[in-house]
This record gives C-alpha cells, sequence and structure tokens, in this order.
C-alpha cells in the first residue's frame, strides 16, 4: 500500500505531536504544508528561510526519526521555501536527512532568499539563526555599583541571569526615575545570560524600536513575520516600555508575544520610568501581568555609593582626582547617575583643556554650572558633612538616632540649614537625619532660630556654618 503525501505528512505530525510542546507544536509543525512524496522523499513547505533553519536547528533530529518511522529507512525530506507572498517562485532546497549533521552539506541558499530576510537583527547566514543581541559590553554587572538604592533589582537581575526563565520573577519589571540605571542593569542581566547560556537567543530592544518594526511590518504586510521573530527569543529585554502608554496596536501585539514566550517558559526583563500602577494609557491585561514576575525600583544612590561610582568611573578611565573634588562631586549631585558621570566628565574635560589642575576650586565652579537648575542649592548631605566637619563629629552619628546631647544639637542644625538651603520636604529632612518625623524637624527648626536670638556664641557658629555650606 502506498501513501499520500497528505498520509505520510499525518503520520509524521502524530509523532511530533507527541514529542513537543504544543505551543512549539502550534508555532513550528501547524503552517507546514505536505505538497509531494515521490519514491521516499517527502517534500513539504514552509513559510520562510526562517522557519527552515528553525526547524533545522531545532527539530532536526526528531524530524530525522519521524521521517524514517514513517517513509522507512530510505526516508528522506526536502524543503519547499516560500520565498515571497508576491513573488510566490519557491525554492527547494534538499536536506538528506540521513546525514549526520555534522557532515550535512552546506545548502546553497540564493541572495534574494537572504535579502529577503526582512529582520534587522538576522544576521544572514546560512545553518545557524544568528542574532545581534544588541547588548552593550560596558554595561556589565561589573561595571555596576550595588547599593541599598539597587539592591532588591540587581540581586533579582542576578538570579534572572542565573536562570533565565526559571525564576518567580518573569517578568523582571525595573523601574525608576532617569538616570539611575534602567538600561544598565538591563543590558547586565543580559550579558550574563549570554555568558552563562551561550546558545540562549537573548535580545535586547527599546520600545521605540520595537514600535518602530511593528509598524513597519505592518506597512509591509510582514505582520507574521515580526510576531515570528519576536516569539523565538529565550531572553527578551525592552527598555522604557512606558513609551507602549496610548499605542493599542503596538501593545495589542506586545500582548501576544509577551504571552507566547511567558507561556514557553522565556524570560521577560521589562524596564519603565514609573511604577506600573502609575502607567497611564496602558491596557489593564498588560498591566496586570507585569505584575505577574517581580516589580523592582532603583533609587537616587546614597553618597556612598554615588563616590563609589565616581571611583569605579575614574578607575575605568585610567584618572585620579583628590579626594575632596570627588566628595564635592558626589555631595553635589545627588539624584541621578547619568549627570554625575557628566560631571565627572566635564570636569576631567575642563582640566585636560585648560591644562589646570583640577582643585576643590575649580570643581566648585564647574558643578555649580553644571547643575544649573538648582545651582543655588545644596545637599542635605552636604550640610550634614560642614555640620560634622566643624563640630568634629563622625557623620554616622548625626545620621543614627542617638541623643547625645552634642550630637542633637548638630543635627538640629543641619536640619536647620536643610529646611532654609534646599527644597526638601521636613519628612525628607527627617528621615536623613537619624529617621526622625516632620514634626521633629519643626521643633528642631524652632529650638535653633530661639538660640540665635538667645545666644552670642551659638548665633556665631550659625554664620560661621552659613558661610561654610553656601556653595557660591
Ligand atoms: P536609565 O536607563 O535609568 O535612565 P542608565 O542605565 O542609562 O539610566 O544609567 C545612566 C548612567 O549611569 C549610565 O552610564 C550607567 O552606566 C550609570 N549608572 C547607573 N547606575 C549605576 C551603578 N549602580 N553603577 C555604575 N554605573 C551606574
Ligand atoms: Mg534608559
Amino acid at each position: 500500500m502506498t501513501k499520500t503525501y497528505a498520509e505520510a505528512w499525518e503520520g509524521c505530525l502524530k509523532i511530533i505531536k507527541d514529542n513537543v510542546s504544543i505551543q512549539n507544536y502550534k508555532t513550528w509543525f501547524d503552517p507546514i504544508r505536505s505538497i509531494k512524496l515521490s519514491k521516499s522523499v517527502l517534500t513539504i513547505q514552509v513559510p520562510s528561510q526562517f522557519f527552515y533553519e528553525w526547524l533545522e536547528e531545532h527539530y532536526i533530529d526528531l524530524l530525522k526519526k519521524t521521517i524514517r518511522k514513517e517513509l522507512g529507512a530510505l526516508g528522506k525530506l526536502e524543503y519547499n521555501i516560500v520565498i515571497d507572498n508576491s513573488m510566490s517562485k519557491p525554492y527547494t532546497v534538499k536536506i538528506p536527512t540521513s546525514a549526520r549533521p555534522s557532515d550535512n552539506p552546506v545548502v546553497p541558499i540564493p541572495m534574494d532568499i537572504n535579502n529577503n530576510i526582512r529582520n534587522p537583527f538576522v544576521i544572514p547566514g546560512i545553518k545557524k539563526i544568528k542574532i545581534d543581541s544588541q547588548l552593550n559590553p560596558n554595561y556589565s554587572f561589573d561595571n555596576f555599583i550595588e547599593g541599598d538604592c539597587n539592591r532588591l533589582a540587581r540581586s533579582a537581575g542576578f538570579a534572572v541571569s542565573n536562570k533565565p526563565g526559571g525564576t518567580a520573577f518573569n517578568p523582571l519589571l525595573i523601574y525608576g526615575g532617569v538616570g539611575l540605571g534602567k538600561t544598565h542593569l538591563g543590558h547586565a542581566i543580559g550579558i550574563k545570560i549570554k555568558e552563562e547560556f551561550p546558545n540562549k537567543i537573548v535580545l535586547y530592544v527599546s520600545s521605540e524600536k520595537f514600535t518602530q518594526q511593528f509598524i513597519d511590518s505592518v506597512k509591509n504586510n510582514k505582520q507574521n513575520d515580526f510576531i515570528n521573530f519576536y516569539q523565538l527569543i529565550d531572553v527578551l529585554i525592552i527598555d522604557d516600555v512606558q513609551f507602549f502608554a496610548g499605542k493599542e496596536g503596538t501593545q495589542k501585539v506586545f500582548f501576544q508575544i509577551f504571552n507566547h514566550l511567558h507561556q514557553n517558559g522565556k524570560q521577560l526583563i521589562l524596564t519603565s520610568d514609573r511604577a506600573p500602577v502609575e502607567m497611564q494609557g496602558m491596557e489593564q491585561r498588560l498591566l496586570s501581568r507585569f505584575k505577574w514576575g517581580l516589580s523592582a525600583d532603583l533609587q537616587s544612590p546614597s553618597l556612598e555609593t554615588r563616590i563609589a561610582i565616581l571611583e569605579k568611573k575614574m578607575h575605568a578611565d585610567g584618572v585620579e582626582l583628590p579626594k575632596d573634588v570627588v566628595e564635592y562631586i558626589a555631595y553635589s549631585i545627588t539624584t541621578n547617575v547619568r549627570e554625575l558621570e557628566g560631571a565627572l566628565i566635564s570636569l576631567l574635560a575642563q582640566g585636560s583643556l585648560n591644562k589646570k589642575e583640577i582643585t576643590l576650586e575649580l570643581a566648585k565652579q564647574m558643578i555649580d554650572k553644571f547643575v544649573k537648575n538648582n545651582a543655588r542649592e545644596v545637599s542635605i548631605d552636604y550640610i550634614q558633612k560642614v555640620v560634622c566637619d566643624y563640630f568634629k563629629l563622625p557623620i554616622e552619628l548625626l545620621k543614627s538616632k542617638t541623643r547625645k546631647r552634642e550630637v542633637v544639637q548638630a543635627r538640629q542644625i543641619a536640619m536647620y540649614f536643610a529646611k532654609n538651603l534646599t527644597k526638601s520636604s521636613l519628612a525628607n529632612i527627617g528621615m536623613h537625619c537619624g529617621g526622625k518625623d516632620h514634626a521633629t524637624v519643626l521643633h528642631a527648626c524652632k529650638t535653633v532660630n530661639n538660640l540665635i536670638d538667645t545666644d552670642k556664641h551659638f548665633r556665631k557658629y550659625i554664620e560661621d556654618l552659613g558661610k561654610l555650606v553656601s556653595i557660591d
């Protein structure tokens, strides 16, 4: 009894179904059509070059076994690749499934097929799918300074890197303000995964690029290629997902890709400049999925972390600066690591351009210009440092809860200056000064004002300190 090609392929599909997950079956085998059976050679048609390469790479053994079971020891498979809908002249490649993968002949792929691969990340090649992960090697974990401000996000990222798709942190959503290291951390995770699992397909993409690619795919009627491509990724890192807000089409397609990847145990890493609850214009079903995994925030770095970041950066660039200069930069720029680095770079440039030694004086002039918006605002940290230096107290004491008399007074003075010279809220000032509440800060300001009015020596302290803390 001879089988028809349809029957033969039916038989194959039955075996395949038992050997792959439903999702993979749907993705990779459902779209295949059988078109010919001649002698023991079954010809199947696959939708794209990409598809063929994927089957070749991932299912060659299964296909080999299946064909032999179904058509006997001489059974062979031939692929028919649909080049393009508009010029549907199928191109046939013979795959000798009886050969060992290692001595597979190189399959000739005509140029137009390669050119046909529209996906910008696919480097046209003959056998393996190669995807440029778009990772920046400078943004590694090694270059990422750990601090209280980023501990949760960093360690979750680290855990994900060691077991992509295998932790509860899926998706991992990293959120936080501008310049706090979201992009850096996203890359670091990708880089580490590539180191640990070189075969995993990792892709970093900004949400803008993703959106643009999607729009292009719609224009060119290549939406399926777009979706298929993204569904192949093992680790998908999408930066700044808040840009999806208000873009319904993009959200819809992202939802589909998200579900596919998540169901297949693939890892998603997303970054955003705000927490999921604050993302307006984002579909509810997408937001609820963001919450499936872990949302970890990045806070502004503490003084110690800022100094450590500056030192790391100087070390990487092979430069050195006086300690007081580094501290001044770290004291002055408090909320944004990118600005912190920017200030350092400008200062180094200034120094080398003008062949000037980089002194605290130069740093002060520079930083004042650099921090334009709040040039007149000193930081709480800086005030605390100046006050502690003045009274010769360790800064840790001032930040602690201790009620020793001399510390209490220094702390009150620091609160007073913070209230008058910064835009910080009372609560924030209290938090920085021994974890006190806003009422304590108010009380401190009253006490200081009273003492200024009644105590000559005290007034002198405040005048001296006033000069020292001012950054003019
Ligand atoms: P975001 O994406 O949150 O706006 P980036 O990841 O682009 O911020 O970070 C801004 C700059 O600050 C980058 O040059 C990055 O390397 C640096 N940076 C941020 N956080 C750290 C950190 N913890 N350690 C070292 N460098 C950092
Ligand atoms: Mg970023």
